[in-house]
């Protein structure tokens, strides 16, 4: 494995640096150091100096005889003078902007190869964009911007605008400064998923307390619904997890403690995601159709039974379908369904596969994510029992998958990257007209707050239109959340600032 390093005599924008570098070299062990610090076997060495004035950036390569310049990069470690600019943040966006554009010029021009998404590095290219229309800027003028600023390619940029643009028509009748959406976390699944990095727990070990979680997620709910009265509710999230893995019982005691407490009245949008298919059940199902659910999740994730069966998801394909036919006959009628791209040993053909079963099937909407290994996932943490394993994701499969969607009723409406992401993709939601799902969008634009709710919730509270945007966190840990429930909602109390 390729080791690089990025000397830094000045810790602005490391962040930013470190995730560009990382996006020419995905496999690449990458390590920030200091001016003083030696080299650790590093084949490259990436020397990123600022100085008042300027930066320079140089990029040199191991030898038999130590570093050496690597040839024909552009502006090779000349200082660079910055634009001048009176307003300070004005003029560090701008030096952040203009390290990374050379950066990328370099590794550029050492790889012969463009990044889809230009110098982008953060995980919001839509909200972006919705900036720059929301300024009144033209498509036409945030096309030539994205292309020309941020080097990013003909295709992202037609993506990223007409995403935000669907955005903003659905996003017209929400009030950012009124309202508010509520998160609801269940922590536990049927089995925990070979890729998960979410806050989940297996059924089996928590089965005998998910009542004493209830107690403890109700008592939570009520506390916090006094402290949002003077707010309007757009949108509800039952997320996990896997909410379903309640039993029918479990399901009304959850949703009619939300409904004695918050005014579902106002809600544009609720949703309950299923997920799982192995937790899905017609009782469970009527259960849930007794309120005012508008939207369920139902997730295959693949429908090749090889895949399923070594990710860890314990279920078959036959109960995915079980579970969306058993979904639309107890009235559902706005359905989602997960995939994801660059599962271990899926080939373009099997996504294709998993694509045609999808076709058949007929969801309102469709979510595909390009698979992020992160650090706490037993994939990763597995690796080498694995190695044999190709993990395949191209631009061509991606474009694949938007075809179906297309062919199925559906255009692209949210999207957001993630760092570690295989082939530096994106995920995107498609839906069909008025299937979007509101709560994904406000998730990603950070319009307004979101409250959350739940072992593990990250609450988001978002003052003056988004310009300050601060976190309450409840702890991840089951028990420690029903045993603190009261310093959770304390924290709640300190951080939400409406009055
Ligand atoms: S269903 Fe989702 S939350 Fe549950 S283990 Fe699998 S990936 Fe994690």
């Amino acid at each position: 494995m390729c080791k690089i390093g990025i000397v830094l005599n000045n810790r602005d924008f490391e962040h930013d640096i470190y995730a560009l570098v990382k996006a020419f070299y995905p496999q690449a062990e990458i390590r920030c150091m200091e001016e003083n610090q030696n080299p650790e076997g590093e084949t490259l060495l990436l020397y990123v100096m600022q100085s008042d004035t300027g930066f320079s950036l140089c990029l040199k390569e191991a030898g038999e005889d130590g570093y050496r310049k690597s040839a024909g990069q552009s502006n090779h470690g000349e200082e660079i003078a910055l634009i001048s600019c009176q307003d300070i943040r004005e003029q560090r966006k701008q030096r952040k902007d203009q390290i990374k554009t050379l950066l990328y010029q370099i590794l550029k021009e050492k790889e012969n190869r463009e990044l889809p998404w230009g110098t982008l590095t953060g995980i919001r290219p839509a909200k972006l964009v919705m900036g720059m229309l929301e300024k009144g800027m033209k498509n036409t003028e945030i096309a030539a911007h994205m292309r020309e600023h941020y080097l990013v390619s003909p295709k992202k940029t037609a993506l990223s605008i007409t995403i935000a643009n669907r955005e903003k028509e659905i996003l017209k009748e929400i009030n950012y400064e009124n309202g508010y959406s509520l998160y609801v976390g269940i922590p536990f699944c049927p089995s925990i998923c070979l890729y998960c990095s979410f806050s989940s727990n297996p059924l089996s070990r928590w089965e005998k307390r998910v009542d004493e979680y209830l107690d403890a997620l109700t008592k939570e709910i009520r506390e916090v619904s006094k402290m949002t009265k003077r707010k309007t509710l757009d949108t509800i999230y039952i997320g996990g997890g896997t909410p379903t893995t309640l039993n029918p019982r479990q399901i009304r005691r959850l949703l009619s403690c939300i409904e004695e407490n918050f005014p579902t009245e106002t809600v544009r949008e609720y949703t309950v995601e299923a997920g799982r298919p192995d937790s899905i059940t017609e009782e469970k199902l009527k259960a849930l159709k007794e309120f005012p659910v508008t939207r369920i999740s139902v997730n295959p994730q693949t429908m090749n039974q090889s895949t399923l069966d070594l990710i860890g998801r314990k279920h078959t394909v036959e109960q995915t379908k079980e579970a969306y036919w058993l979904a639309r006959k107890c009235g559902f009628d706005n359905i989602n369904m997960d995939l994801i791209v660059g599962l271990p040993g899926e080939d373009k053909e099997m996504v294709k596969h998993t694509l045609d079963e999808i076709r058949l099937l007929g969801p309102d909407s469709l979510t595909v994510h390009s698979l992020a290994v992160k650090r706490a996932a037993r994939l990763n943490m597995f690796r080498e029992q694995y190695q044999e394993l190709t993990f395949e994701n191209t631009q061509e499969i991606m474009d694949m998958t938007m075809e179906y969607a297309y062919e199925m009723g559906m255009g692209p409406y949210y999207l957001y990257r993630q760092k570690n992401m295989k082939g530096n993709f994106e995920n995107v939601g498609y839906a069909a007209v008025d299937k979007a799902g509101i709560y994904n969008i406000l998730i990603m634009e950070e319009k307004q707050p979101i409250i959350a709710l739940g072992a593990g919730g990250s609450s988001k509270l978002v003052y003056d239109g988004g310009q300050r945007i601060e976190r309450v966190e409840n702890v991840k840990d089951i028990k420690n959340y029903m045993e603190r429930i009261d310093e959770m909602i304390a924290r709640k109390e300190a951080g939400i600032q409406w009055q």
